[in-house]
């Protein structure tokens, strides 16, 4: 961090602090909104319920409770949910829905304690085995190879599609916020812009076993970890996905290996360009910000939109928002650009009259 994260400040037309963008700035935009419409006319045009939840960054432990015990309260015409940015170049950008996620940690112990390394020759090794198995998972261009994976994943409309095409999306200044030479899939934007959204894909958040402190320890560890997540495009259920994933772990014969998924994974969710609460987010844009939002089928991100549409049954979107492709969530330097929150701000307001 080049200022204290948690003594916010402004400069260089950004605002900057631990959370700016993700997404306690989405929050206060709302309420200015709120405030705009009282200040000019005494009241929004709409009735508005704000549901305010503190833990999503911990999993939401507790929101899926809360939302099954208040489906009636919860019931409207439509819901917007933290997550909806900006593009580098300033466009707003709206998303219908957000990708599911499946977290698992997987553990290889092949001993009940370390040993000497120079056993290595007889004694079997975590890190090696895990690794064995990881490397079945994904290929180098990403490619899932869980057989099956793919099957029920919502495919492209070309509706979907053509929204798509014009986007101003910028793998290049993705490249520079991040200090990332090469993309996995080309450098078509709009090829990496579909890959982005409709991609299954399977990470290795993390790896450990062994020894990496400085210097040298000639070790054979008892254990290896690895902390993998799945993000799944609408249509695949985690709890299916998870079950071909053990099946394959089986099927390849590393049933040692134990698969201990996180409690909160989310369940991917979209609704379609049709709805009333994405007419009146494409028409608040272009009273706002004089043109049309870019239109995202869902996020390359999890978010609450399943508990919404599915459970309560409102229409949920992404957006508008406050932050663009370079606020460094989750990471030091976290910013969101000053013209991006007032933008977002009239965009909310704008929304209200166009329910
Ligand atoms: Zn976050």
């Amino acid at each position: 961090w080049k200022r204290d994260p948690f003594d916010p400040t402004m400069a260089d037309g950004k605002f900057w602090g631990r959370g700016c963008g993700d997404t306690k700035g989405n929050l206060i935009m709302q309420l200015l909104a709120v405030q705009a419409w009282q200040r000019v006319e005494g009241r929004p045009p709409i009735n508005l319920k704000f549901v305010v939840e503190g833990e999503e960054e911990v999993g939401s432990p507790h929101f899926a409770s809360f939302v099954h015990a208040n489906k009636e309260i919860l019931k409207a015409d439509g819901a917007t949910i933290e997550g909806g940015d900006h593009l580098h170049e300033g466009t707003p950008k709206i998303e219908l829905g957000c990708k599911g996620i499946l977290y698992v940690e997987m553990v290889s112990r092949t001993a009940s304690v370390d040993q000497h390394s120079s056993y290595a020759a007889i004694a079997p090794n975590p890190g090696w085995r895990l690794i064995h198995f990881l490397t079945t998972l994904r290929d180098a261009n990403g490619r899932i190879k869980i057989p099956g994976w793919y099957e029920d994943a919502r495919r492209p409309t070309a509706r979907e599609l053509r929204y798509l095409r014009a986007s101003a999306f910028s793998a290049d200044a993705l490249k520079g916020f991040w200090g990332v030479k090469h993309f996995i899939g080309g450098e078509n934007n709009f090829e990496l812009l579909r890959r982005l959204i409709y991609s299954p894909t399977c990470t290795i958040c993390g790896f450990v076993s062994g020894y990496i402190e400085e210097g040298t320890k000639t070790v054979n560890p008892a254990v290896a970890k690895a902390k993998i997540d799945f993000r799944l495009v609408p249509n695949m259920k985690k709890e299916k996905q998870l079950a071909k994933l053990r099946d394959h772990l089986k099927s390849k014969g590393f049933e040692d290996i134990e698969l201990r998924p996180a409690p909160e994974n989310l369940e991917a969710a979209a609704i379609s360009l049709a709805a009333r609460v994405v007419k009146a987010a494409i028409k608040g844009s272009v009273d706002a910000y004089g043109r049309e939002p870019e239109v995202w089928p869902w996020s390359a991100g999890a978010s609450a939109h399943g508990f919404f549409n599915e459970v309560v049954g409102v229409p949920s979107i992404s957006g508008p928002g406050v932050s663009y492709d370079g606020s460094n969530y989750h990471a030091p330097n976290e910013n969101i650009r000053l013209t991006d929150f007032i933008g977002g701000s009239k965009h909310m307001a704008a929304m209200f009259a166009r329910m």
